[in-house]
């Protein structure tokens, strides 16, 4: 089938002085297809999010995107206006963020807010839409919708917030859903209802979802298929399975041999020694290369491209490049 999303050798460059150009995403490819939870997945500041971003088209100056294409089925979304893009927003993209009170407006009532959001786009009257947005309250297991809608966001839980923030992205009925972090401010027990509920609704709607974390287990749990991001590009890629069982990428195996319990820190991911190179500083070569245990010569001089391993299955790290030559 055709894919819902295809993003092709996207490059989202921050130009934050004259010599310094941060690649926060450099040269990304990968396709979602309907139905599909694909997980992209690495440390903060790996490009997971500004990948996310970039495809909602809400990148920021000093920022830009300088290539590559957005395809959301048969339209380019690089190629739109302002207002058409808006229109894609919504309609065919929902979008969850980690924290719902930024996402929220605050002086508005949640009644208000999705109303707004059914009437932006779709005709319909005042009265249909709030019918309808008590429906959707309803529906993402808010009790009592019909005073919830008069209450403003601050009034609710973070849980219950992000219920709100799940009920708006479904309610026009997007083909996709990216969903950036859409729990790592939540309780741990209330992590778990949250992430139950978007996949219910995702099943429900037969909705793609792009699911943006740093949690392994998350992944493991939920996604088809897994991304791995490090210094702005795809270092593995593969079938969430194959690549819990078959791992390849030597930062893959160091996020997994740190796959935190659910009680810690999640963002510490202890065992990888050294930290996430700056965007505008990467090492010249592989850019895993100033942590990687199985550093050589030549990972110091040229990075490696993204080959496929093997079916489906794809890796970028010289440790594999003659065998995957020779098949
Ligand atoms: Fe490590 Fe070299 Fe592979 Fe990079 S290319 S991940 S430095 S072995
Ligand atoms: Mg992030």
């Amino acid at each position: 089938s055709e894919p819902v999303l295809d993003v092709q050798k996207l490059k989202t460059y921050f130009y934050l002085d004259q010599d310094l150009v941060a690649k926060a995403v450099d040269d990304v490819s990968f396709s979602v297809f309907p139905g599909e939870t694909v997980a992209i997945v690495g440390e903060s500041g790996s490009g997971k999010s500004i990948t996310a971003l970039s495809i909602m088209q809400l990148i920021n100056k000093p920022g830009r995107i300088v290539d590559g294409s957005i395809h959301v089925k048969d339209r380019n979304l690089l190629t739109l206006k302002q207002k058409q893009m808006t229109s894609i927003r919504g309609n065919h993209i929902g979008m969850i963020f980690q924290e719902p009170m930024t996402a929220l407006n605050p002086v508005f009532t949640i009644g208000n807010q999705i109303t707004e959001m059914i009437r932006k786009h779709k005709k319909v009257s005042k009265q249909i839409a709030q019918q309808k947005a008590i429906e959707l309250l309803r529906i993402v297991g808010i009790p009592r919708p019909e005073e919830i809608i008069k209450e403003y966001p601050h009034q609710l839980s973070g849980g219950m917030r992000q219920r709100v923030m799940i009920a708006m992205a479904i309610s026009c009925e997007p083909e996709l859903i990216i969903a950036d972090e859409p729990t790592t401010a939540l309780d741990v027990t209330i992590q778990a209802q949250i992430l139950d509920l978007l996949f219910e609704m995702q099943k429900k709607y037969n909705m793609a979802l792009l699911l943006i974390t740093h949690d392994l287990g998350v992944v493991y749990e939920y996604s088809d298929r897994v991304i791995v991001m490090y210094g702005g590009q795809i270092v593995e890629q593969a079938p969430t399975k194959q690549l819990l069982s078959l791992t390849k990428h030597p930062y893959t195996q160091g996020l997994l041999s740190s796959l935190p319990k659910l009680d810690e820190d999640v963002e510490r991911l202890g065992t990888i020694k050294g930290t996430v190179p700056a965007a505008y500083n990467f090492p010249v070569g592989c850019r895993f290369s100033t942590r990687c245990p199985f550093v050589m010569d030549k990972c110091r001089q040229t990075n490696p491209e993204l080959l496929e391993y093997a079916k489906d299955h794809y890796v970028r790290c010289h440790l594999y490049k003659e065998e995957v030559n020779s098949k």
